[in-house]
């Protein structure tokens, strides 16, 4: 089974995420749950002990289980310590998860074990035993990160087949459990509930985070990058280029008389222009470059891996595939051009002067007589 693939109310949004941010989401995930094990490992470390010492000075009549309780608290506190020693050696591993689940089966255990030994007293000790199974039942619902999915492995060992056991050990008849029971039961369900929510919630917070991520970096028009997100690209590309000691070209490519296209049809068909040219434009440059909406009709392409030569071709293929095919609008059809200026990166050269070197030779295309590409 594939743990790590998002499941419950979320689902299908969550399933048409793109394949970068399925595992944006579940390294969002393993975040929360690095988080929630930290703070349940020193929440455990610190009230373990007190509840420990609590029970020897308050609970008259209940000395007799004090080695007992104390040895069920054990393994809780090892988790708890394994989990923080992971969290400092080992900050980034694959530990949360399986450490989280452990952590609840020895919590859950514990508190069974705890309650079981507590009903077969002749004390206050069955009462106060039941509260302390409820606590622990409830804090399991925190730690159950993948919601409902989680519950039958967190609660199902400890509650189905370790209570049994223990309360059987102990001497307690299984046939007078059904009032002592009753509460923790219905907190069963709500640690479900609250679990399901808890994960809901946080894939929820994803979600948006992503959507407005999403909605920073892209022109909402075109749906290309925005210009903030390509001076990051820009920044990546030089970065990468002298360390490889590769180049990349820049191409300013820019609607040749676009204002006739909106003056003529109106700006929703120059708006339809745009769009049909974000897709040309994207369908003519590979995976690993970029394109992006620049200004209102200019375009700015990022050209990986090529030399001036490579670059010219790709900049007269991507020229040719607006000119050769006319753009079918509302409008009718149209016949576009668009007059494009190519930059080769240089290592002397900063990215603004490398952008400012193609805007120049558009320029340069736009006075030869535009539908053609320039070189700096
Ligand atoms: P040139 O060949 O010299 O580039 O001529 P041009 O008409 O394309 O250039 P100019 O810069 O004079 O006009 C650009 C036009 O692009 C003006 C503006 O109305 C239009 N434009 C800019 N952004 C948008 C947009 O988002 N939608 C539409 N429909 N038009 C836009
Ligand atoms: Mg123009
Ligand atoms: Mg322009």
């Amino acid at each position: 089974m594939n743990t790590s693939q998002p499941h419950g109310l979320l689902n299908t949004l969550l399933a048409r995420l793109p394949h970068s941010s399925q595992g944006a989401f579940r390294h969002h995930q393993r975040e929360a749950e690095r988080r929630i094990a930290v703070v349940a490992a020193i929440a455990a470390l610190t009230i373990l002990p007190a509840a420990q010492a609590m029970e020897q000075m308050l609970l008259p009549g209940y000395q007799s289980a004090e080695l007992h309780n104390a040895l069920w608290r054990v393994p809780v506190m090892v988790v708890s310590l394994a989990i923080l020693g992971l969290r400092w050696f080992r900050p980034e591993g694959a530990w949360p998860r399986p450490l989280l689940q452990l952590f609840s089966l020895a919590l859950l255990t514990m508190a069974v074990g705890i309650f079981a030994r507590g009903q077969a007293l002749e004390s206050t000790a069955d009462l106060y035993t039941g509260q302390h199974l409820i606590i622990n039942i409830a804090v399991v619902s925190i730690t159950a990160t993948r919601g409902l999915r989680d519950l039958p492995l967190v609660f199902g060992p400890p509650l189905l087949f370790a209570l049994p056991l223990l309360l059987l050990l102990n001497g307690v008849p299984l046939a007078e459990m059904t009032p002592p029971l009753i509460y923790p039961a219905i907190m069963v369900v709500v640690a479900g509930i609250i679990a399901e929510l808890f994960y809901c919630g946080n894939a929820a917070n994803f979600l948006a985070a992503q959507r407005l991520r999403q909605s920073a970096m892209t022109d909402p028009l075109t749906r290309l990058l925005n210009r903030r997100a390509m001076d990051a690209e820009l920044t990546i590309a030089r970065a990468r280029a002298i360390r490889h000691e590769q180049t990349y070209a820049l191409m300013m490519a820019d609607l040749d008389h676009f204002k006739r296209v909106n003056d003529a049809y109106g700006h929703k068909v120059g708006d339809e222009v745009l769009v049909e040219l974000a897709l040309r434009l994207e369908r003519s440059v590979r995976t690993e470059d970029r394109v992006a909406r620049w200004g209102g009709e200019e375009f700015l392409l990022l050209v990986q891996g090529v030399d001036e030569m490579g670059a010219m071709t790709i900049a007269e293929k991507i020229r040719r595939a607006v000119a050769q095919t006319p753009f079918v609008t509302s409008a009718g059809v149209l016949e576009i051009t668009i007059s494009v200026g190519l930059a080769i990166h240089n290592e002397a050269t900063p990215t603004e002067d490398l952008v400012a070197q193609a805007d120049h030779a558009l320029y340069q295309a736009k006075e030869n007589g535009r539908n053609r590409v320039e070189a700096a």
